[in-house]
């Protein structure tokens, strides 16, 4: 069945049915807790594989700006604040070198599934050339680098350096940092990029600790073991090896084509698969981008939003698996409008529900196309909304389970049962194994000391998760009552585009710049929101919960808290503007241009 034509409302009926069956089947009581902190024999999934440590003196110094954090927010902020004149940009990072996750990412196949003409920030600022439209992660990583090179940014930064404490000091009006290297300085401000996806976890499988094989975590790829390299090349160390790998989210999608080329055996552990959509990659000619005019990229990331979010434009300048989804809402909200429906949240599930039920036909449909074997390809098709769990492009991923050393063990939505010396057991089976790789994903929901790895401790000795304990609460998604100077590098209760999350750092690093180059002007010390200031901007951010992304009628993931709902004021944590992403960039440059900075108290 592809056609929308053929989804009858018999048809319709049950895959609601089918949906909600497969949900309830995956619901568990433990929800977020079934993952556990990497630790003892697993300690070394969170340390940095690649870079070795050099010792160096401790910095005791005083700076305009530290950024904890040297991913693209980092990157992005820092850039847009040297853009504005300040000259002492830190960025600190426990990772070797600048990139965040496009650092730590370098299992094989990794790409971004965001085109690179938009998710790759500041092309025109260092004229890097993306090779195709999407393009692999060691590409994002060399690009991340340029970025630090053109700003300079790697003269104050502090790199293989973990932070440890962030206070402020009231009497000096400046931030104390603290790190893992001694380091004890100061900055008028601090932002914070720690990124929503960076701390690696495990699945809390029974046994995962008696596993007398190799294993690591997907973030930390150990080449040393596998052989091959990040760019490609066979992974011969494990043409003899029985492979195992636990979890088929968007990055084992990425990385079990090469897996599957180069193990001996390979054993996919499936708890629910992934929706594949058609990737369609092509190389971009680099006469047609030299050809591109000044701000063309500015042009292209409000387009993709606009598109991306529901909006009307001339053209679709990216033309992507992610357009494609909201295009196809959008023309069924409309034909819904024109046949006599009130335009209203009512109007717009329904025409979700219609686009979205013929698309995930279309995806199940292509499994059955590409897979040869029936019970194979039965078993990789996804029944839930597309945007319940990341969606996945790929054009290799679903061919890689004909290849004969690859075997598909689905679990039926129950997972690993249990690990022991020798394998795994799934299913009452038990599979020899030489290594597991956990491709389990990164704590999301969990407590922002645990993920960040410190404290941030305002004004008044309260830490921010103290402050936040009936949920986050903040100006833009960036500035907080009782923490002056503060500016959290995130997404949520501002535009949350997570599409294309660096956006939100592109539109949000100018408003940061605009707000410290304006304190330096004024000679302001601090800049800081009341309570009330931030009161009305909660009052401008709907709930994820009451989304599509982050339904609690989802099949569980980190999209939707794993099935449990939040409660109060919590449901906001992963909110965004109401008037959605677009009017939330307008809003804010005209914010920060006005010069005015409503909401936001120079002193
Ligand atoms: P995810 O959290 O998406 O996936 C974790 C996987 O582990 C899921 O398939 C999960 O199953 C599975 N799992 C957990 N416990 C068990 C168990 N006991 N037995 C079997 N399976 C288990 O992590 P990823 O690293 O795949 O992706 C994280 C995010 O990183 C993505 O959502 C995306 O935002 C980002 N990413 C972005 C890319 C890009 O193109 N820009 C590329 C790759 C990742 P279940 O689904 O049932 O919970």
């Amino acid at each position: 069945m592809t056609a929308t034509s053929e989804l009858t409302p018999e048809r319709r009926a049950a895959l609601r049915e089918k949906y909600r069956l497969e949900r309830d089947k995956r619901l568990r009581g433990d929800g977020n807790n079934q993952y556990i902190e990497p630790s003892g024999r697993f300690a070394h999934v969170i340390e940095d594989p690649y870079t070795p440590r050099v010792e160096r003196e401790p910095v005791h110094d005083d700076v305009t700006v530290a950024i904890v954090g040297a991913g693209f927010s980092g990157l992005v902020t820092a850039a847009a604040l040297k853009k504005a004149g300040i000259d002492d940009v830190r960025l600190i990072d426990a990772a070797g070198d600048v990139g965040g996750v496009w650092y730590w990412n370098r299992y094989p196949g990794a790409m971004c599934d965001t085109a690179a003409m938009i998710y790759l920030p500041l092309l025109e600022e260092t004229g890097t050339v993306p090779s195709a439209k999407y393009v692999p992660a060691y590409e994002i990583f060399a690009h991340a680098r340029s970025i630090a090179t053109t700003f300079n940014l790697y003269d104050h930064a502090l790199l293989s350096t973990s932070t440890t404490d962030v206070r402020w000091d009231d009497t000096r009006s400046r931030w104390v940092i603290s790190t893992d290297r001694g380091d004890e300085f100061t900055a008028q401000f601090v932002a914070t990029g720690t990124g929503p996806l960076h701390r690696p976890k495990l699945p809390g499988i029974d046994g995962i600790d008696d596993f007398a094989g190799h294993t690591f975590h997907t973030s930390r790829w150990e080449y040393d073991y596998t052989g091959g390299t990040p760019e490609g090349s066979p992974m011969v160390n494990l043409g003899s090896k029985r492979v195992g790998i636990i979890g088929t989210g968007a990055t084992a999608v990425q990385c079990i084509p090469r897996l599957g080329r180069d193990s001996g055996e390979l054993f996919v552990f499936q708890r629910t698969p992934s929706s594949i959509d058609e990737r369609n990659n092509h190389p971009i000619d680099p006469e047609w981008f030299a050809k591109l005019q000044k701000g063309w990229q500015r042009e292209w990331l409000r387009n993709f939003t606009v598109l991306q979010t529901g909006g009307y434009a001339d053209e679709d300048l990216v033309m992507d698996g992610w357009t494609d989804i909201s295009v196809r809402i959008r023309d069924r909200v409309a034909a819904r409008v024109l046949a006599g429906e009130p335009l209203g949240p009512e109007t717009t599930l329904a025409a979700y529900e219609d686009a979205d039920d013929e698309k995930m036909e279309q995806i199940r449909a292509r499994v059955d196309t590409i897979v040869n074997d029936p019970a194979t390809a039965a078993a990789l098709k996804p029944w839930y909304r597309q945007l319940c769990k990341r969606p996945c492009f790929h054009d290799e991923y679903l061919q890689t389970y004909n290849l004969p050393n690859v075997h598909l063990v689905d679990t039926d939505g129950q997972g690993v049962e249990r690990i022991d010396a020798t394998g795994v057991w799934a299913n009452g089976e038990h599979f020899d194994l030489d290594c597991i790789v956990f491709a389990s994903g990164f704590e999301v929901g969990t407590d922002l000391s645990r993920r960040a790895g410190f404290q941030i401790t305002g004004r008044d000795g309260t830490t921010l998760e103290e402050h936040w304990t009936t949920g986050m609460r903040t100006l833009h998604g960036t500035h907080v009552d009782g923490f002056p100077n503060l500016f959290l590098l995130a997404t949520a209760q501002a535009a949350n585009l997570i599409s294309n999350v660096p956006h939100n750092y592109v539109e949000g690093g100018d408003a940061i710049a605009a707000v410290v180059a304006h304190a330096r002007r004024t000679g302001a010390s601090t800049v800081e929101p009341t309570r009330e200031d931030i009161d009305a901007w909660l009052t401008r951010i709907q709930a994820r919960q009451g989304s599509v992304i982050g339904s609690p009628d989802c099949t569980p993931g980190y999209y939707n808290n794993e099935g449990m709902p939040l409660e109060g004021d919590q449901q906001l944590n992963g909110g965004a503007f109401i008037e959605g992403a677009v009017a939330y960039f307008e809003y804010l440059e005209q914010w920060w241009r006005s010069g005015e900075f409503a909401g936001l108290h120079f002193s």
